[in-house]
């Protein structure tokens, strides 16, 4: 498997003016645009993930993140068709990330996960021909560090419109943010709630979601500590893919419009960084590209 080329194939949007909740976009250099709030579906079992699109859908998402790996592209997918038949949304209205890892996860014959020594700038030169083919409107990139994207703008025919990356209040990422917006390259928080069904997830390590603080402002904004984590990411003017399959939480992450955080609030957030990364992989910590081992 090649390391951290989760490569990101996004597909168009534009916002409907069915739903009731309106949710800011991200412009990206390309002129394209990108909600600030989208529904995760890593996880979501493919029994759940078509109920969880609909009621997305429903309740005013029209940002989606998907990936091949994740096995239930085909349920997002059936969602979506729904909802399209139902006239409530048109395939346009709708901004698709896709993720493709090509052989999924080989591993040799005592069970290793095999690791491509393929350089990323060649990943990114066939997913410039997507581009170039009209099979996608952008394209971005996930798990790069900022040595990486710098390397890869060297070279880039077209520029990547999206960052995404592990981003919430335990990992704030600050650097790596301001690096790609001073780069006109848009962020994306994955596992802003701090990945509670993680298979990644240690024991012993912190839970995002019952951090006293943040119930604390939660409790101070009339919001949920979910609300109150959305809230922080998109008022750095990135935007979050929260995974749910639950109706009332998928309705709850993005009504998050109708407050502020201020900046005191902000600042005290802030203050929870401990650079916790949950979402990698140990084995691949030695790799040529592992992304993990600079500051930012
Ligand atoms: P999240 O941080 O989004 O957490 C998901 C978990 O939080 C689920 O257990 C969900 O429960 C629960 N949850 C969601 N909303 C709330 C809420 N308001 N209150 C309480 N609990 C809540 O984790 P993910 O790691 O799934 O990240 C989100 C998405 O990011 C992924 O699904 C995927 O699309 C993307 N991603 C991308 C990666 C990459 O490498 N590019 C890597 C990892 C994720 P329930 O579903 O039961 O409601």
């Amino acid at each position: 498997m090649q390391w951290r080329t989760e490569r990101i194939i996004f597909s168009q949007l534009f916002q409907s003016s069915m739903v009731s909740v309106h949710v800011p976009s991200l412009t990206f250099s390309n002129g394209y645009k990108m909600p600030v709030i989208g529904l995760g579906t890593w996880k979501s079992k493919p029994g759940d993930v078509q109920r969880a699109v609909v009621d997305a859908i429903d309740a005013g998402y029209r940002h989606l993140d998907c990936a091949y790996m994740y096995g239930n592209e085909s349920e997002v997918g059936e969602g979506v068709k729904l909802k399209v038949q139902e006239g409530v949304v048109q395939r346009e209205d709708l901004f698709i990330t896709s993720k493709e890892d090509g052989d999924l996860i080989p591993t040799d014959a005592d069970g290793n996960i095999v690791l491509s020594d393929v350089d990323y700038l060649a990943t990114w030169r066939e997913m410039e021909t997507c581009v170039h083919l009209g099979l996608t409107h952008s394209i971005g990139l996930s798990n790069f560090n900022s040595q990486q994207i710098e390397r890869l703008l060297v070279s880039a025919e077209v520029k990547p419109a999206n960052l995404q990356i592990e981003c919430n209040p335990y990992l704030t990422q600050k650097k790596l943010i301001n690096f790609c917006q001073s780069r006109g390259i848009e962020v994306t928080a994955y596992s802003p709630m701090g990945s509670p069904d993680s298979p990644y997830l240690k024991a012993g390590m912190p839970r995002l979601l019952e951090d006293p603080g943040l119930h604390q402002v939660a409790h101070r904004v009339g919001k949920s500590v979910g609300q109150v984590v959305l809230r922080y990411l998109v008022q750095q003017g990135i935007s979050a893919v929260p995974k749910s399959v639950t109706k009332s939480r998928i309705q709850e992450n993005i009504n998050i419009f109708d407050f502020e955080l201020s900046d005191a609030d902000t600042s005290y957030i802030d203050s929870f960084n401990q650079n916790l990364r949950i979402c990698h992989r140990d084995h691949a910590r030695g790799h040529k590209f592992y992304p993990f081992n600079v500051e930012f």
